[in-house]
Order: structure tokens, then C-alpha cells, then sequence
């Protein structure tokens, strides 16, 4: 049953300020509204919790790529679009820019935002595997200061963060490596578009002159657990070993141990594990050249 409307208030931020005010004053009443592609088809569906939501789309303080020395910052308000077609981000966090082309389509990605992705807490997210491979840190802000936290354990279990509710995130930012490392992404849906994933998996490795061993590797994967996972133990069964069908056989059972991916509507546990593990593969082949 659709929603009804008079049951929802809604009001305009005028600055980051007055935003910041209206969370704190009455911390849990508010919700921040960005692109609303989440919100409203929640509302459309008639499962948007009644209440109070604060339009914060209008925040210049959220918006806009800036690169420094150091890092690349997303605002918050970023929207896909902004972030598929920049530069910087294409030439050295290309793993973002390529769930950003995945994510929906082009309405969605002209409206929807990267805080509104991270915030919402989907397991089945795209951007948030290829923040946790870039190492990326994200801005909170309340009237109270603001903080800086790695997005790896910024989720703590299914929709639950380390985020206040009289917090916003302001900005996401990626540290810039010098090193070069082989990027590789990939998302299974059911379509090409419009498709949530059943797997979602972004890892980066650099690989040893001339050689078959990784210096290096990260990977992360989405659709998999209840919340966007960093393979730690994965990661260390492939550095510094020979990347013979032994090791990689071994590595993507730990690979296997460290997910797990459940039966939903729009898929099933054997199915994403079986895929997962051939991605998984898929990426030591490409990134080592076997
Ligand atoms: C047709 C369709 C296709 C989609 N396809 C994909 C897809 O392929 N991949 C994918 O990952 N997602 C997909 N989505 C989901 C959605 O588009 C994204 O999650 C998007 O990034 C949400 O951003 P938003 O600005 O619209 O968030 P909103 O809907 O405005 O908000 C989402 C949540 O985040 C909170 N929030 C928003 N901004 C902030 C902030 N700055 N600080 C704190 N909290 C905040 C809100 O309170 C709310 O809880 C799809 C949605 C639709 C409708």
C-alpha cells in the first residue's frame, strides 16, 4: 500500500549550520533526505517509517571533488554521474568509477549520491567495496565537531553504523597511493542496468616485477554478508606466495569461509558462492596475468 503523504514532515536545511541544528536538537526525530532514490521507493512501497525528514540536497558545504596532494574528497551530495566522468577518479580509483557506471541507471546515477549509498547500509551496495579496496575515511559532522573514521568498520553489523543520528556525512576521502596496482571490478545482476547485485567484488593487486608473486593485494565484496566485507584473510593467502594453482585452490576456499552470502529473492547462497569464487579467480588471473 502506497504511503500517505500528510503522515511525513519535511523541511529544507538552509546551510550545514541550520542542518546540523535541526539534528541535534531533536537527535533520531530528523532523517537526512539527499537524492531520495532509497527513500522514496520505501515510501512508494508504503515502508517509509513515518516522521520528520530534512532535505539536505541543497548543501553546497556537501558538494564537490577536491584533490589535493594526498587525497581525493567526495561531498557527500556527490552523485554518480559527478563521479564516473572525473578524471582523477578514473585514472586511480577506477573500481569507483565502475560501480558508479553500474549502479541503476542514468536517472538514478544523475541523482543518486555516494553519502546516500554509504548511509542507507544496503549489503548489496556497489560503491561501498571499492571505498573499503581505496581504504577511503569518511567526515562526520554534528553540531558538537567533526571526525574523521575509516570506512573499514564504519559498518558494525546489518544497517547498524558508527554514525550518530545527530551526525551527517559530509565527505568521503581516498588517500592517494603512489604505487601502481592492476585494478579489477565486477557486479553480477540480473541485468546489465537497473540490477541489484547478487555479487559485487573490487580488488586492486601489484605484482612483482617480472614475477608471479603479489607485493600486495586488497580485495572487498558486497551481496555477500551482512555488510560490505574486506577479505583480510583472503588478501594474505595470495601476497607474497607463488600464484600456482595450489595456493589459488587454497586461497579461494579461505575466500569461501570468509563470506556468507544468504538465499533473498534474488538469489541463492549456492549460486552467489559459486560466482563469488569464480570472480574471485577471475581477478587473480587478470591482475597477475595468468
Ligand atoms: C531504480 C533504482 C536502482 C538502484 N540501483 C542501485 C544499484 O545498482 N546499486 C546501488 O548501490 N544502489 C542502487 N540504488 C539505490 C540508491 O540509488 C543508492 O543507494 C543511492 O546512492 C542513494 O543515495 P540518495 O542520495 O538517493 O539517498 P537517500 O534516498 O536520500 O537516502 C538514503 C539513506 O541515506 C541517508 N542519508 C543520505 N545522505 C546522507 C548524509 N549525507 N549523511 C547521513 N545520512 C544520509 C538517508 O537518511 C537515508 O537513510 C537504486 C535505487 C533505485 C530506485
Amino acid at each position: 500500500m502506497r504511503a500517505y503523504l500528510p503522515d511525513y514532515q519535511a523541511r529544507s536545511a538552509k546551510d550545514l549550520k541550520d542542518a546540523l541544528k535541526v539534528l541535534s536538537g531533536e537527535p533520531g526525530l530528523w532523517k537526512p533526505l539527499a537524492g531520495a532514490t532509497d527513500l522514496m521507493v520505501l515510501f512508494a512501497a508504503g515502508k517509509l517509517p513515518r516522521g520528520r525528514y530534512l532535505n539536505i540536497r541543497g548543501l553546497k558545504e556537501l558538494r564537490g571533488i577536491g584533490v589535493t596532494k594526498d587525497f581525493v574528497s567526495l561531498g557527500a551530495l556527490t552523485t554518480y554521474t559527478e563521479i564516473r566522468g572525473h578524471s582523477v577518479l578514473m585514472k586511480e580509483f577506477p573500481n569507483l568509477c565502475a560501480a558508479a557506471r553500474e549502479t541503476g541507471a542514468i536517472a538514478i546515477q544523475n541523482r543518486g549520491t555516494i553519502g546516500g549509498n554509504i548511509a542507507n547500509a544496503s549489503p548489496a551496495a556497489d560503491s561501498p567495496p571499492a571505498l573499503l579496496v581505496y581504504d577511503a575515511e569518511i567526515e562526520l559532522v554534528s553540531s558538537k565537531g567533526a571526525r574523521w573514521v575509516p570506512y573499514a568498520g564504519f559498518h558494525l553489523a546489518y544497517k547498524k553504523m558508527v554514525m550518530r543520528p545527530d551526525e551527517l556525512i559530509r565527505a568521503v576521502r581516498l588517500p592517494r597511493r603512489a604505487e601502481k596496482f592492476a585494478h579489477f571490478y565486477r557486479k553480477i545482476g540480473t541485468r546489465r542496468a537497473q540490477a541489484i547485485s547478487k555479487v559485487c567484488f573490487s580488488g586492486k593487486a601489484r605484482l612483482e616485477k617480472n614475477g608471479r608473486r603479489f607485493l600486495d593485494a586488497r580485495i572487498a565484496v558486497g551481496s555477500v554478508a551482512p555488510i560490505p566485507l574486506r577479505c583480510l584473510r583472503t588478501e594474505a593467502a595470495i601476497v607474497s606466495r607463488d600464484l600456482d594453482a595450489r595456493v589459488i585452490a587454497n586461497a579461494r576456499k579461505i575466500f569461501l569461509q570468509e563470506i556468507s552470502p544468504i538465499d533473498d529473492i534474488r538469489s541463492t547462497r549456492d549460486y552467489r558462492a559459486a560466482v563469488a569464487g569464480n570472480v574471485f579467480e577471475q581477478f587473480i588471473q587478470e591482475t597477475a596475468g595468468l
